[in-house]
């Protein structure tokens, strides 16, 4: 049974409200949702809940996730970034990412692979234990190397790559990915969506190539804001951008919501 209110009525107004407005037989409107339809000449229209799930779905608006994508880039050790940039050095924040903390340097190394180089690769901040670059696929065709795809600080038995700054080069010996896709969210979001660190939660992307994406992997901590992280490939196969959302749809290989455009 779902409860209506007219907050939540006025909430789906931007997306539009259906017309007719089917509920469940169970749902119950509340005196101000029932004027707010009617004063719309939207009728009520009770059917079963098969037939009414994506209606009763549409309410849920706290399903979305909006989409960070992740341009290559890369991770630096304090003595990698010493001996790129020159002794003493630190790294210069140009702007603050959406994880807490996290920063896009003013720097850029470029990468050198037995195919190819890129340029001006964005250093992120501040300095790591161990450096890593992250790269997409079609990166890795340019610079003919081809590493695993991996979460984050998952370094083992990667590929290396020589990262060229302006005072010398380094030849990473590992710690070149493919960024596997993966999802922060607070406590309270991890609640809501009933997950624990390490879960896979499945979700849909809309537009004119709706994709599912059935293995994010679920990273959890006080300090996330929710954010599905994706890397340039992945966002352009599903034609997503930064801010836009995807839809939980499910967790752990389960289905528990309608997957629809
Ligand atoms: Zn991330």
């Amino acid at each position: 049974m779902a409860l209506i209110t007219e907050s939540r009525l006025r909430a789906q107004l931007a997306k539009g409200i259906p017309n007719p407005f089917r509920v469940n037989p169970e749902d119950k409107l509340t005196p101000a949702a029932a004027d707010f339809l009617k004063s719309r000449g939207i009728p009520l229209e009770r059917v079963s809940s098969a037939q009414s799930f994506s209606t009763s779905d549409d309410l849920k608006a706290d399903l979305r996730i909006p989409v960070g994508v992740s341009n290559r880039h890369v991770h630096l050790s304090e003595e990698h970034v010493e001996l790129l940039f020159g002794s003493g050095y630190r790294l210069n924040p140009l702007r603050e990412l959406s994880q807490s903390g996290q920063f896009a340097a003013r720097e850029t190394v470029t990468l050198a692979g037995p195919k190819g180089v890129i340029p001006q690769v964005r250093v992120l901040g501040p300095s790591r234990g161990a450096s890593q670059v992250e790269i997409s696929r079609t990166d890795g065709y340019l610079l003919g190397i081809q590493p695993p795809v991996r979460l984050s600080g998952h370094l083992e038995n990667t590929p290396g790559i020589a990262l060229i700054g302006p005072k010398q080069m380094v030849m990473l010996p590992e710690g070149l990915i493919v960024a596997k896709n993966h999802v922060h969210m607070s406590m309270e979001d991890a609640n809501r969506f009933q997950v624990v660190q390490g879960d896979r939660l499945m979700v849909a992307t809309a537009g004119d190539r709706p994709l599912l994406f059935t293995d994010v992997v679920v990273r959890i901590h006080e300090r996330f804001s929710l954010e599905l992280h994706l890397d340039t490939d992945e966002a352009n196969a599903a034609e997503l951008k930064t801010g836009q959302y995807v839809r939980y749809v499910g967790r752990n290989g389960e289905i528990t919501h309608a997957i629809r455009r």
